[in-house]
């Protein structure tokens, strides 16, 4: 069975990436998510090396950064997630005080909800996400 995260990885256009790490773009249905992925398979943050775990950071951080920089969000949520898939990933969700769930821990909408007339994503915006991949592309 192919692994989603491995074709990822070679398909997504990555907006960085160290020796460790990707991260890409993540839901449309949420404006700015983006995925750190590590590029191995792991399932657990027992099994990372400190160097591993440092290159995970590092990319969380520095992609946190540029979206601050550019779409200064209210907050940023990070949640790391493994054991579902084959790859330790972190997400990255800037938030608004005009998200539909405000107060509440992110949950990805599904494109069923997104389809919803009560949920409105603000899309990012070509502009935006060039702005954030042109600082990630020349600061590291
Ligand atoms: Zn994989």
């Amino acid at each position: 069975m192919k692994c989603k995260f491995c074709e990822w990885q070679k398909n997504f256009k990555k907006i960085y990436e160290n020796r460790h790490c990707v991260a890409v773009w993540g839901s449309p249905y949420v404006r700015g998510h983006v995925k750190v992925i590590l590029k191995r398979h792991a399932e657990n943050l027992t099994e990372l090396s400190v160097e591993e775990a440092d290159s995970l950071m590092d990319a969380w951080i520095k992609v946190g950064k540029a979206i601050e920089s550019v779409l200064h969000p209210d907050i940023m949520n990070w949640q790391i997630n493994c054991n579902w898939t084959r790859h330790i990933h972190g997400h990255i969700y800037p938030r608004w005080r005009t998200d539909p769930d405000w107060g509440e821990p992110i949950h990805l909408p599904t494109r069923v909800q997104a389809d919803n007339k009560e949920y409105h994503p603000k899309p990012l915006s070509h502009e935006d996400m060039l702005k954030i991949e042109d600082l990630l592309f020349h600061k590291n």
